[in-house]
């Protein structure tokens, strides 16, 4: 939007009030009329000439007639022409031209141009004096080809307007609300980073520093003077008023309060707020001094932080997420998904040390699929790995999942039961042989034989329960296979495998 400079309206409106005066004084007839008093000169002029006429055609002397008329339109620049018609129609005596401008018609009455004045001598009509005058706006003189009125009107409103102008401008400095604070206050003032305004009881701004000005991409002239709260202030949706309002109204002090401040389309500033009252000596609230400090690039920094911190917490957790499934992975047997060997070692040693510390018991059952180089011979390794997968597959459903089950070698598995009973664990390992045994895999049908050891049966460390459960399944494969046996001191392995 457009501002127009103040003193300038004024002006402007001056301008236009005085036109609208002017107007109304000529309708009023109070302007004097220049016409009026031209054509008063006119009829003197014609009457006199008509007089002199006279006298000449009572002395019957033409050529003086011809001189006077003559000497008349010389001396006179508003007579045109001037010539003495007979009552007959033709002409006794004429100017030059007259005849050509000449252009009343006979039955027409005089003009202000046209004046024709019958000529009667002792009663007797001796016809008629006709007068040619200069059209009557005429005479006036024209300037810079504008009539001399127009003219007249320009210069008025032109020279009345900066008049006005002028005139204006210098009252409204000394009526400048900020002139009523010391300069040397208002120098303080515009040292300060901070921005500053200061607001009189009506809100309105009477000064306002260097800093707010250039935060506010506006000037001193611009805010002088305007309410403070009419400059598009936006507070946060908890805040119904302004800070200097609640300051006016309550005479207290209101600290630290988030403004935002459009200043151009791209860009808007946010400023956190203190405003205190201005008392005097009785107390009374006589305005509000207000600081501004700019927390705008404050404000976008923590944004950015803010977004980063998201970013950051969204690839550490997809880096937990990934190590999570290395660890799995790492862990993990990629055929069948039992545990791998060694994690299982790492579970074992722990739930061994807890069952010591709990006095629970721990349960560890070890199996092999019977003859199982034969599968592998006879319907090759790829059938051999549907059979390792189907029996992974019956153990870890016949287990608790808070069971471990791993696969420990090529088609032996070893399972750690904690908090279960030898006789608890002995049914599960039944009921997986019983299960592998009525499988069939692609026409192929298996046996597993099972070998159990406990710390309640002996077992002094991990090492010890996996070797005991070794010695347990040795027993089974020794004995027929397809079986489950429980390890008993007896089954100590003097020497070679299992
Ligand atoms: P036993 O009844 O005494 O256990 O006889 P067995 O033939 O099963 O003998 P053993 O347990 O020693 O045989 C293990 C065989 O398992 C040897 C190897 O060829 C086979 N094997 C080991 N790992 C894999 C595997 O990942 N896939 C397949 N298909 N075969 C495997
Ligand atoms: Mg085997
Ligand atoms: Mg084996």
């Amino acid at each position: 939007m457009i501002r127009i400079n103040p003193a300038v309206r004024l002006s402007f409106g001056l301008v236009i009030l005085m036109l609208s005066i002017l107007l109304l004084a000529q309708a009023l007839g109070l302007t004097p009329n220049v016409e009026k008093k031209q054509l008063a000169a006119r009829q003197q002029i014609s009457e006199t000439l008509a007089f002199q006429v006279l006298l000449a055609m009572s002395r019957m002397d033409e050529r003086l007639l011809q001189q006077m008329i003559d000497n008349a339109v010389m001396r006179n620049p508003e007579l045109e022409s001037a010539g003495v018609r007979f009552p007959t129609g033709g002409y006794m005596r004429y100017t030059e031209d007259h005849d050509k401008k000449w252009l009343l018609k006979e039955s027409n009455h005089s003009s202000p141009e046209f004046v024709e004045i019958p000529l009667v001598l002792s009663g007797v009509n001796r016809g008629a004096l006709e007068i040619t005058y200069v059209p009557l706006t005429a005479g006036e003189k024209s300037y810079f080809g504008l009539s001399n009125t127009v003219f007249l009107v320009l210069f008025l409103c032109c020279s009345a307007f900066i008049g006005f102008w002028f005139f204006i401008k210098r009252a409204l400095h000394h009526l400048d609300p900020s002139s009523v604070v010391p300069a040397r206050v208002r120098n303080a003032m515009n040292v300060l980073a901070e921005g500053v305004f200061i607001l009189d009881k009506r809100e309105q701004i009477v000064l306002v520093n260097t800093a707010l000005t250039s935060k506010l991409k506006s000037d001193e002239r611009r805010l002088l003077g305007r309410k403070a709260s009419a400059l598009g202030w936006k507070t946060d949706d908890s805040e119904k008023s302004l800070p200097w309002e609640k300051t006016i109204a309550t005479g207290e002090k209101q600290m630290d309060i988030r403004l935002e401040m459009p200043v151009n389309k791209n860009e808007t500033k946010v400023f956190r707020v203190n405003a205190v009252p201005i008392l005097d000596e009785k107390g009374n609230n006589q305005g509000v001094i207000a600081s501004f400090d700019d927390v705008s690039e404050l404000e976008a920094k923590n944004e950015q932080l803010q977004l980063l911190v998201g970013k950051l917490a969204a690839i550490q957790g997809a880096i937990e997420d990934k190590n999570r499934k290395l660890e799995y992975l790492a862990s993990r047997d990629p055929l069948t998904d039992c545990y791998n060997r060694r994690a299982m070692r790492e579970r074992l040693d722990d739930e061994f040390a807890k069952a010591q510390n709990s006095g629970k018991d721990l349960v560890c059952i070890m199996l092999d699929i019977d003859h199982f180089k034969r599968v592998n011979d006879t319907y090759g390794h790829g059938v051999g790995d549907v059979v390792i997968k189907m029996v992974a597959q019956v153990v870890k459903e016949a287990v608790r999942d808070s069971d471990i089950v791993a696969r420990f070698g090529g088609e032996e598995f070893c399972v750690v039961l904690p908090n279960a009973t030898v006789e608890q664990v002995k049914i599960i390992a039944k009921r997986c042989r019983m299960t592998i045994e009525t499988q069939n895999c692609g026409g192929v049908k298996v046996t597993s034989s099972f070998g159990i050891a406990a710390l309640s049966l002996g077992a002094k460390s991990p090492n010890d329960l996996i070797h005991q459960a070794d010695e347990a399944l040795y027993n089974s494969k020794q004995n027929g296979r397809n079986m489950v046996s429980v390890w008993q001191p007896s089954m100590v392995i003097e020497s070679g495998p299992k």
